[in-house]
């Protein structure tokens, strides 16, 4: 498995995603056991070779903070990552997450006076698509919801889409970059 990325012309990363430092902390968000069985499916990873880049949230204060940072690290060097790669993600107002904490307010929203032009390039949005079994997404912090859905083939996405998502409003007020 860990010849995979020298079979392709492409990079090849994968990301798992990590929400707290304990079952007690990130289950709650990604769901009863996960917090196991994600580290079980990481030491799966490094046993095989590769490096994933474990994705967090603020869904915590201390999670992007520096002391919480080293705690991921010290999880992950526990497993045998040995340079650990950590990607700090803002909380998106969707989903579970919107049930939990609360949707988005009316007024986060992008407007034309945003003017990303000169600043876009670094969303992923603007250089990828989701292909999934169900169809074809923009993004994938849209994947599964209507508004992010392009079609059904890439085909079907070659065509502007419009960042009225009020998740892009996160993407531009946090600078998100999706790239890693
Ligand atoms: S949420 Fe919006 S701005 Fe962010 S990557 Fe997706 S489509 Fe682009």
């Amino acid at each position: 498995m860990s010849r995979l990325p020298d079979q392709t012309d492409y990079s090849l990363d994968f990301r798992v995603s990590l929400d707290g430092f304990s079952p007690e902390a990130n289950d709650p968000i990604r769901g009863e056991g996960t917090f196991e069985r994600i580290l079980a499916g990481v030491s799966n990873l490094v046993a095989a070779g590769l490096n994933p880049v474990i994705t967090v949230t603020e869904v915590y204060e201390e999670n992007g903070s520096e002391s919480g940072k080293e705690r991921f690290f010290e999880i992950l060097r526990g497993l045998g990552v040995t340079k650990p790669r950590l990607k700090i993600l803002p909380v998106f107002q969707i989903g579970a997450e919107a049930e939990r904490t609360g949707a988005y307010e009316s007024w986060q929203r992008l407007r034309e006076s945003d003017a990303l032009d000169e600043e876009w390039s670094h969303l992923q949005c603007s250089s990828c698509r989701m292909v999934t079994d169900q169809g074809v997404w923009v993004c994938p912090i849209l994947v599964n919801e209507p508004q992010g859905k392009m079609g059904q083939t890439l085909s079907d996405t070659l065509e502007p889409f419009r960042l009225e998502h009020p998740a892009c409003w996160t993407c531009h007020v946090y600078g998100v970059s999706c790239r890693t």
